[in-house]
């Protein structure tokens, strides 16, 4: 198979990087997809300057050329979503199906941004002066930087570009290096969508250099990020000091409760697709299982069921449930949190060794730790893998405080068959999303998407209220 170079984008050209980087299958190393192009300073400075040069004119511009712009995306992603659903498998590794979806969901968010731009609504008011009339408009921020991870390589990067450029912003790119390959995908259907030169950067490179680029320079008015909790508080920090907008996404460590009279099967099905599909790397993955008496002897045991059947391989086979971890670095990190979640004297109850597949991949038995308690490092911190443990807890009101004792705030879910309990927690819950029999893991595109605490900072994603982060409120008063 060919191992094509692939470039950068900027000012609405293909230009060379200062040097390329493989992108290598984490289900076979010996598969390259490509070398993918790395950008320096002055690259970065470039798009930049090209982005803040044709802000104005972008800014203003007609709305259905905007509009057209993001069908064409939309429409395109939907059409060739089996090769690059491909593409995003082999190298992000989570299944073809998945990564299917994934396509698909991303152009769903380019087909409502098309629609959304077209319904920017403002406000007329009354003034308390006789003869002026107030009118509240929006506006678009400036140059946004964007900056993504690696385990939603499209959609991640679909559901801050569409608002962005729906609201008349220019962008400026930066994806993850794991898996910068469906990015660049993307950028090349964005560099046919007809909107001007300037208006969408691609700058593939390392988040050391090109991200703390973005992050620091003067001509980008807000940040979009998402990512760790660690590398999120950095930008938050730099870009505070330059009062730029931010808006970050970042870790989670989400709680799945599941009470004693929760239909077992249906939750067993969630926690298993909540847990371990997409190899454990969601950000809404539930990785805590907290699970009252009268129902924990039952539920891990259908669990263990439920996992063993669960089949880890390639990709793109088609009968593969779990793909492999994204990288090495990911899979050392599962791995150490393994050896952790033993030394601290948990129960393995399942999985959490490395597996022969043929090709050499990045296989990890899905693993499920019982006997913990919630101050254990493998409660407390972010593993962002394969990797799950189950909570023994009385009642409900023990789940809920323990759900809630975390630094993070993203998903969490109830299974249970009581609208009391539902009720109470659909209340009292500490996450920005609220899940009643339905996995933590998995959300609407046009909602809004987002957390609490450690988790997020700024206004939600997604939906109508993404404009809260990609517009600015403007009051104009008028005396006639
Ligand atoms: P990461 O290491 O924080 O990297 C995220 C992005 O930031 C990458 O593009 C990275 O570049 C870049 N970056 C790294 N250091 C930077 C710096 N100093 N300045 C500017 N940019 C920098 O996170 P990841 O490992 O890719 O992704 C996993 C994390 O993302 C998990 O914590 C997960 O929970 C979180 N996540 C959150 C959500 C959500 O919506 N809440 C969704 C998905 C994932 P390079 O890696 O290319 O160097």
């Amino acid at each position: 198979m060919s191992s094509p170079k692939h470039d950068l984008f900027i000012a609405g050209q293909w230009v060379s990087g200062a040097s390329y980087q493989p992108n290598v299958n984490p289900s076979n190393h010996e598969d390259v997809l490509g070398y993918y192009a790395q950008a320096d300073l002055p690259l970065v400075e470039t798009a930049v300057a090209a982005a803040h040069q044709v802000f104005e004119s972008w800014s203003v511009s007609g709305i259905q050329q905007r509009s057209d712009a993001l069908a064409f995306i939309g429409a395109e992603l939907i059409a060739r979503q089996f090769e690059l659903g491909t593409l995003l498998a082999r190298e992000e590794g989570k299944t073809r199906k998945e990564a299917i979806a994934e396509v698909v969901r991303a152009g769903q968010i380019f087909q409502f941004f098309a629609g959304e731009c077209l319904r920017m609504t403002g406000d007329i008011l009354p003034s308390v002066r006789p003869g002026v009339s107030v009118e509240i408009s929006r506006e678009a921020v400036g140059v946004v930087g964007v900056i993504t991870p690696w385990n939603f390589p499209i959609a991640i990067p679909a559901w801050k570009i569409a608002p962005a450029l729906a609201y008349g912003n220019c962008v400026v790119f930066k994806p993850a290096d794991v898996a910068p390959g469906s990015a660049w995908a993307l950028a090349e259907i964005i560099s046919r969508s007809g909107i001007p030169a300037g208006v969408f950067n691609l700058v593939m490179g390392s988040g050391r250099v090109v991200g703390e680029c973005m992050v620091n320079h003067p001509h980008i008015s807000a940040m979009t990020f998402t990512g760790s909790t660690g590398t999120g508080m950095q930008i938050a920090q730099k870009s505070a000091a330059q009062l730029k907008k931010v808006q970050l996404e970042m870790g989670g460590k989400n709680p799945q409760v599941v009470l004693d009279d929760a239909d077992l099967q249906q939750a067993v099905e969630l926690s298993v697709n909540s847990a371990f599909f997409s190899t454990g790397q969601r950000c809404t993955a539930t990785s805590r299982f907290i699970v009252t008496e009268g129902i924990h002897d039952r539920y891990v045991a259908a669990m263990k069921e439920r996992m063993a059947q669960l089949r880890v391989g390639d990709a793109l086979a088609d009968d593969t449930d779990i793909g492999p971890v994204a990288s090495r670095s990911q899979l050392e990190q599962d791995l150490s949190y393994v050896q952790i979640g033993r030394d601290e004297g948990a129960t393995l109850a399942i999985g959490g060794t490395l597996l022969e597949r043929g090709a050499p991949g990045n296989y990890l038995a899905p693993a499920l730790f019982t006997e913990t308690h919630n101050q254990m490092r493998i409660n407390r911190e972010e593993i962002f893998g394969p990797v799950a443990t189950v909570i023994r807890v009385k009642d409900y009101e023990e789940a809920l405080a323990v759900a809630n004792d975390t630094q993070f705030g993203l998903s969490a879910g109830i299974a249970t068959t009581s609208l009391i309990y539902a009720s109470h927690f659909k209340r009292h819950s500490q996450a920005g999303m609220v899940m009643v029999n339905v996995a933590t893991a998995g959300v609407d595109y046009h909602v809004p998407f987002g957390g609490r605490k450690a988790s997020s900072y700024g206004p939600r994603e997604q939906g109508s209220y993404a404009k809260e982060f990609y517009t600015v409120v403007k009051t104009s008063y008028t005396y006639a």
